[in-house]
């Protein structure tokens, strides 16, 4: 219990100060992108110009990695909607199916007619392509991805075992694979920013970290577990919306977002 305690403290001194890195890194690229973009209309067809978009692509490049950074430090603005999640997930299966290859099979499981919470969709697409292509390298001979979206009740009694997480609905959402697995160490160290044991080019260590942020920012928690030999199951669990009533004109009821 206070080792979990001790990890979230831990996460949150590392996303204050990656996120005001991130954030002042992130201007001074907007910057330079901008730049590059009046130079290259100035600049005829050639090779000058040819390594001013090889210098955008970069820019580019950096400007991604903030952004992981940012959501990790929670300082990502989040276009949050009231959206069903389960809708959400079989909307995404088919770019997560492209995602992993035909080696894996992936299957979406919804459970329960209305999962609805307040989301970032486009936030939500980025986690689950991160954890669906950590699953891919965790199977490189094939195997299963599932992902559910289901309903969770926390109990009082269930937060006491579980002292990161607030008592209440939650939609579920449970992303497993049949892979390697991690050690304990590395289970440990998964969420922290830069961790990564793929080699350079292969992993920047930022794909758990950007789920990690997003989904406290969200108000939700994330939970990993994970064992040698026994693949791995990420669950994320987002505060339950109530959906609009049909007859009520004044708009969603939503349950306000905890503070985090
Ligand atoms: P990256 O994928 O770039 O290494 P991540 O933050 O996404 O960065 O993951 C950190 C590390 O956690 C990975 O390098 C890997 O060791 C481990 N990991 C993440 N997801 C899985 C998984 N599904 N199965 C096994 N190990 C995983």
């Amino acid at each position: 219990m206070e080792e979990e305690l001790r990890q979230a403290q831990k996460m949150e001194a590392i996303g204050q100060l990656t996120g005001g890195i991130a954030h002042d890194f992130n201007n001074l690229l907007t910057v330079i992108s901008g730049n590059l973009e009046m130079v290259e209309r100035r600049v005829p067809e050639g090779p000058a110009r040819e390594l001013i978009q090889a210098a955008q692509e970069a820019a580019d490049d950096g400007a991604r990695l903030t952004g992981q950074l940012l959501a990790f430090g929670r300082r990502q603005p989040l276009h949050a909607q009231l959206a069903d999640v389960g809708q959400l997930v079989a909307h995404f299966s088919d770019l997560l199916r492209r995602a992993v290859g035909e080696t894996i099979e992936l299957r979406t499981v919804v459970t329960g007619s209305s999962n609805h919470a307040m989301i970032d969709a486009s936030q939500l697409q980025n986690a689950l392509l991160n954890l669906a292509l950590n699953a891919r390298d965790a199977m490189p001979r094939g195997g299963r991805l599932t992902v559910e979206v289901t309903h969770a009740d926390i109990s009082p009694a269930e937060s006491g075992v579980r002292p990161d997480m607030r008592p209440g609905d939650y939609v579920l959402i449970s992303v497993s694979d049949t892979g390697a697995g991690m050690t304990p160490e590395v289970r440990q160290r998964a969420f922290e920013p830069f961790f990564t044991t793929k080699s350079a080019g292969a992993g920047t260590g930022l794909g758990l970290s950007m789920v990690y942020g997003f989904v406290t920012q969200s108000g939700g928690h994330i939970r990993l577990d994970s064992e040698p030999g026994h693949g791995t199951i990420v669950r994320i669990y987002l505060p339950s919306a109530q959906k609009p009533a049909e007859s009520h004109p004044a708009g969603p009821s939503v349950r306000p977002e905890p503070a985090l």
